[in-house]
């Protein structure tokens, strides 16, 4: 069940097999697949819609909130720990006007260096080795690393497809949890996949970790990018759980601003107390002058929330209606920034040849679901494709698409 192992390994180019790894934890991980993808589109000129990141920036006074407080000398040495308060505030304040969910902005928020730092601070700080963690395949890329750098040890359970959605199979979550599982690592909505668990199935992970007395790390990056009529439920409101879950959010992909790096964590005390003890012997703190933009940017209206939403919901049309019509299985996305595809019905299998093939083929770069998965055949004839690019953009990638696969 914990698959620790891969087949797709680089091979050892300097021959020196016969010795040991410099880091046996972290030897299976490698270089990211978005070095070799980005490296790719740019030898080949390609549109790449491999990497998440938006090719525009956020919202103008947001931008500028960032140059005032760079130029007032807020934040431009070190910040205090937990966050500057003006942040820790406004995240508070986003929880309970979103969700109902009520933080103390003194013990229970802390900001981090994005949400990859969330992610590793709270792994590192909640783990012992040999804890097991529970985690949905397929993983957003720092997950496996993390659990390793904590010397915990991940057991995969398999998001599969079922009438046109990943789901997820609750007897199969049950079944991955022993008496060594530490905590579950849930991600909605969900990257690579698209998926926005269902509250059928958030109430399922939700029993379970009261039933096994489990800690919760969910990570809801994509809170705001939900789509039609999907609807993102934090798993802090479910019952039982404020108390044992801590709840991930980031500015980078609910405000456009990925280079920023500002991320928070809500909990209890101590919930937080325990991620701190990692977090300040990481960064300590970061980001500061971009932590005032960012408690500006939570407080924005409902109205920009809308049109942000609304905005990446075409582009996901305007790529999926593309990726439909070059011959792909398109999976309809419910959140997130991403559309994955199934390419067997281009008479294809191998996500990873065919995503090598693809610049060539098509002048566009995409990324083979398989790197986010244990069982990597699992993850064979799927691959991800990024929409939260520019309309003109999509529209080549479109056609790029059609012409190549359709005539
Ligand atoms: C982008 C992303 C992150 C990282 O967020 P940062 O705030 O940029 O560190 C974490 N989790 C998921 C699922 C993501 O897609």
């Amino acid at each position: 069940m914990t698959a620790m192992t891969s087949s797709a390994r680089p091979a050892d180019p300097a021959g020196t097999a016969a010795r040991p790894p410099l880091n046996r934890r972290l030897a299976e991980f490698g270089t990211t697949i978005f070095a070799e993808m980005s490296a790719l589109a740019l030898r080949t000129g390609s549109i790449n819609l491999g990497q998440g990141f938006p090719d525009t920036d956020g919202p103008e006074e947001i931008r500028e909130a960032a140059v005032r407080a760079l130029r007032d000398g807020r934040g431009n040495q070190y910040p205090p720990g937990p966050g500057v308060p003006e942040l820790r505030a406004a995240i508070t304040a986003h929880q309970l006007r979103r969700y109902g969910l009520t933080f103390d902005p003194d013990t229970e928020v802390l900001v981090t260096a994005g949400a990859t730092e969330a992610i590793a601070a709270a792994l590192l700080g909640l783990l012992e080795p040999g804890d097991e963690v529970v985690a949905l395949e397929p993983y957003y890329d720092s997950y496996a690393a993390c659990v390793a750098m904590a010397g915990g040890r991940r057991v995969p359970v398999t998001l599969r497809p079922h009438e046109g959605r990943f789901r997820l199979d609750l007897d199969e979550l049950r079944a991955a949890v022993t008496d060594r599982t530490r905590l579950l690592l849930i991600n909605t909505p969900h990257n690579p996949t698209g998926t926005v668990l269902t509250r059928a199935e958030l109430t399922a992970i939700a029993e379970l970790a009261v039933e096994r007395d489990l800690l919760v790390v969910t990570d809801e990056v994509y809170e705001h990018l939900v789509f039609d009529d999907a609807e993102h439920l934090p798993l802090a409101t479910f019952p039982g759980m404020r108390d044992r879950t801590v709840t991930i959010g980031s500015a980078g992909k609910t405000f456009s601003f990925t280079g920023w790096k500002v991320g928070w964590v809500t909990g209890t005390a101590e919930l937080v107390t325990a991620v701190r003890s990692a977090k300040q012997f990481l960064t300590y703190v970061s980001s500061g002058p971009f932590q005032y933009a960012v408690a500006e940017a939570l407080a924005l209206p409902d109205t920009y929330f809308e049109e942000f939403r609304a905005g990446m919901r075409a582009k996901r049309d305007l790529l999926a209606t593309g990726l439909t019509e070059a011959g792909f299985e398109v999976f309809r996305s419910a959140g997130t920034y991403f559309i994955t595809t199934d390419i067997r019905p281009l008479r294809e299998s191998d996500g990873f040849a065919f995503c090598r093939s693809l610049p060539e083929r098509a002048g566009v770069v995409a990324i083979p679901n398989a790197v986010f998965y244990d069982h990597r055949e699992a993850g064979a004839p799927f691959v991800r494709f990024a929409f939260c690019k520019r309309t003109e953009v999509l529209t080549d990638a479109a056609e790029r698409l059609r012409k190549a696969f359709a005539g």
